[in-house]
C-alpha cells in the first residue's frame, strides 16, 4: 500500500496549484536587473519548444532538441564570409555552422553557432550596437563564460529583434546586464573557458545568433530565450536583404553564397563606413 494515495483529481490539483505558488512567491526573479529591460517577460512566459531550441531543458536533449533546432534554423546554408577589400579577418575554422555534434556530446548534437580561434586574451567586439542581456558564468558546462546582447532592429538594420551570443571568455566581462555598448565595443577577451572532459580546447570565440519577430525575450538565470525565436547562420547576419533563416539560404544559388562581411579596421574605423553590423574581431 505504500506511495498510494487516493485523491479525487480536483483536490490533487489545488495542492498542485498551492505547492506552485509558494514556490513562485519565494523565489527571486532569475535576473531582477532584466526586469526594467525593454521586451523583457518572465521565463514562465516563453515555451518549452524555445526552451529547447537553446539547450538542454526538463530533461529533454538528444534527438527532441535536434529536431527542434533543424526546424528553428539549425541546418547547413553553404554561406561564407567574403571580407571586403580581401581584408585579412579572423576566419571561422572547422566548426562551421550546424554541423553535426554527435560523436562530441555521446547524443544526437548540431553546433548552434560558429568558432573563430584567436590568440588568448584577443578582444571580442560588439557585433552591433545593443544591450547586455545574458552573463553566465555556465560552471561544469561546455559553453564557459557568456555574454549576450540583444538588439533592436533599429541598431542592425535588420527587421526584427537578434541576439548575438559570445562564449568561452577569458572572464567575466565587467558589463552590467542593462548596459548599452556601441557597435565595436570590447565584450570580452577570447580563452577557451568551459569544460571539455579530458581534451583541451583551442582558444576561440563560439560566436551564435538568435531572432525573432516579436521584441519579447526572457532570462532564466541559465540561457536568454527569445519569444519564438530562430537561430540564424552568423554568416547570414552579415546579408542586407532578406532571406535571413536558414531554410531559404540553403536553396540559394552557388553565387550567392559569398556574404560581404562588414568589419571593424585596427584604427577603430568600419568598413564600410556605414555599417551597423561588423564581423566580432578586428580585422587588418
Ligand atoms: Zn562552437
Amino acid at each position: 500500500m505504500r506511495g498510494k494515495l487516493f485523491l479525487p483529481a480536483g483536490l490533487t490539483l489545488v495542492i498542485g496549484g498551492l505547492l506552485a505558488s509558494a514556490g513562485h512567491g519565494q523565489r527571486p526573479s532569475a535576473c531582477e536587473a532584466c526586469e526594467k529591460l525593454a521586451g523583457y517577460v518572465m521565463p514562465s512566459e516563453i515555451s518549452d519548444e524555445i526552451r529547447k531550441m537553446v539547450g538542454k531543458y526538463k530533461g529533454g536533449g538528444g534527438p527532441e532538441n535536434v529536431a527542434i533546432q533543424k526546424a528553428r534554423g539549425v541546418i547547413e546554408t553553404q554561406l561564407y564570409p567574403a571580407f571586403a577589400g580581401g581584408a585579412a579577418c579572423p576566419e571561422i575554422d572547422s566548426e562551421k555552422w550546424a554541423i553535426d555534434y554527435s560523436h562530441k556530446r555521446r547524443q544526437a548534437a548540431l553546433h548552434k553557432g560558429i568558432d573563430i580561434p584567436q590568440p588568448r586574451g584577443t578582444p571580442i567586439r560588439a557585433i552591433a550596437e545593443g544591450v547586455v542581456v545574458g552573463r553566465f558564468m555556465n560552471q561544469g558546462n561546455k559553453k564557459g563564460i557568456e555574454v549576450m546582447l540583444r538588439h533592436t532592429p533599429q541598431q542592425t538594420g535588420l527587421p526584427f529583434w537578434t541576439y548575438s551570443q559570445y562564449t568561452h571568455l577569458a572572464e567575466m566581462s565587467p558589463l552590467p546586464i542593462g548596459a548599452r555598448v556601441e557597435i565595436g565595443a570590447e565584450i570580452g577577451k577570447t580563452s577557451n573557458t568551459g569544460k571539455m572532459g579530458r581534451r583541451i580546447r583551442r582558444d576561440a570565440l563560439h560566436f551564435a545568433i538568435l531572432y525573432s519577430a516579436h521584441p519579447e525575450w526572457s532570462n532564466d538565470g541559465a540561457v536568454v530565450t527569445p519569444k519564438d525565436g530562430y537561430f540564424m547562420d552568423p554568416n547570414a547576419f552579415y546579408r542586407l536583404q532578406p532571406p535571413h533563416d536558414s531554410q531559404s539560404l540553403s536553396r540559394l544559388p552557388e553565387g550567392q553564397k559569398a556574404i560581404a562581411v562588414p568589419y571593424m579596421k585596427t584604427d577603430g574605423s568600419l568598413e564600410p563606413a556605414s555599417t551597423k553590423r561588423i564581423w566580432p574581431y578586428v580585422c587588418n
